[in-house]
């Protein structure tokens, strides 16, 4: 008996003493890249890859586009029962996101926009199709009772601007039920920065400069936090009339968002707070979205924009340093 404590605590030791090793993976998950950094002791690369099994087995489950998913047969049948949970969670986290932004953030917009399909048609619809679609869309067709989901005027559900958030929640609790506490997960902008990068430090995460990709605007060191960005610079085109249609509609008008406002990042400590508020402080505009952001707690901003004189502006919630580097944009922080 006694050998067999002094063999386990030398396990657990041994175990304690290992070095961490950075394990890193990269796929296409949700239409997009998902790319994930984690430290941990061994046996990461098999962790890393049942990561990337739940984020597939969440897109099918989350996804309006994928035709043996849940919300694609509830959007066929104007009506659905909400069997697992986390279908019901996250559609009633939507709801509440839409009434929290007085409906610029919209999961009812199903109809609007598939009738963009900005990803593949890249072609403006016509105004009275816009016009009948927006009939068929709003989250107050969304009507949610118990495990019963009905949806009226033949609207649809898209959870594109919330999912996201949600699914690399779900995937940060599952690295930490397996022991691994510090990583960087990073689904097309929506990312988890949990811990520190090797022990040492912060992680170091880069904000894009939406008007050249390839470039950033600045930096922002965080641990154990969640930051999203939406923008208007990823999924566009241009139009004939030489204008830019991107993938934020904005649910009034039932066209791209259309206020200056070129990208917006929100920092928070729930990701699928922070995937709901960028797409809704989007469409908001930076006047109404500070006022709502201020209201709220442990919500951070910034909004990136440009003047009528054609230069770069940076707007942010007051929680938020931000200080020039030489060189390399802005640091930002929080106070
Ligand atoms: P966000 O601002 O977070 O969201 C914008 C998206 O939300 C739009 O694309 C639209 O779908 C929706 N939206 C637009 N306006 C509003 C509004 N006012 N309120 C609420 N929602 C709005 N893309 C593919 O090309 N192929 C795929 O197979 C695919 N599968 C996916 C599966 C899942 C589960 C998810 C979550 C997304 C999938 N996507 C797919 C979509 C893709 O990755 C999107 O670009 C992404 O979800 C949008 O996120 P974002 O961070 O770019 O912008
Ligand atoms: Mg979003």
């Amino acid at each position: 008996m006694k050998i067999l404590i002094y063999i386990l605590v030398l396990f657990s030791f041994s175990n304690f003493f290992s070095p961490l090793k950075k394990y890193t993976k990269t796929e296409m998950v949700m239409g997009t890249v998902l790319s994930v950094t984690a430290f941990h002791t061994q046996g990461g690369e098999k962790l890393l890859n049942e990561l990337f099994q739940l984020a597939e087995s969440y897109e099918q489950l989350f996804s309006s586009r994928r035709e043996d998913g849940v919300i694609f047969g509830i959007n066929k049948n104007s009506s659905g029962i909400l069997k697992d949970d986390k279908i019901s969670d996250l559609i009633n986290q939507s709801l509440y996101y839409a009434v929290l932004t007085d409906g610029a953030f919209d999961p009812g917009l199903y109809r609007v926009i598939s009738l963009w399909d900005i990803e593949s048609k890249q072609i403006i619809p016509k105004i009275e199709d816009i016009a009948f679609a927006m009939k068929e869309s709003g989250y107050k067709n969304v009507i949610v009772n118990g495990e019963h989901l009905q949806l009226l005027h033949n609207a649809g559900l898209d959870l594109g601007a919330i999912a996201k958030g949600r699914i690399i929640g779900l995937l940060a609790d599952f690295l930490k039920e397996k022991g691994c506490y510090d990583f960087l997960i990073n689904a097309g902008g929506d990312l988890i920065a949990s811990g520190l990068y090797d022990k040492k430090r912060e992680w170091n995460i880069a904000i894009a400069d939406p008007y050249n990709k390839n470039e950033t605007i600045g930096f922002i060191k965080l641990s154990d936090k969640s930051i999203v960005t939406s923008g208007d610079y990823e999924r566009y085109f241009i139009g004939d009339d030489g204008k830019r249609y991107h993938h934020i509609i904005d649910p009034v008008t039932g066209y791209p968002v259309d206020n200056g406002l070129n990208s917006v990042t929100v920092i928070s400590d729930n990701p699928t707070e922070a995937d709901a508020l960028s797409t809704a402080f989007f469409v908001m505009g930076i006047d109404r979205a500070l006022k709502l952001a201020e209201k709220l707690t442990g919500v951070e901003a910034v909004f990136i924009k440009k003047d009528e004189h054609d230069e770069i502006q940076i707007i942010t919630t007051q929680g938020i340093i931000m200080k020039p580097q030489t060189g390399n944009g802005f640091e930002f922080g929080i106070k």
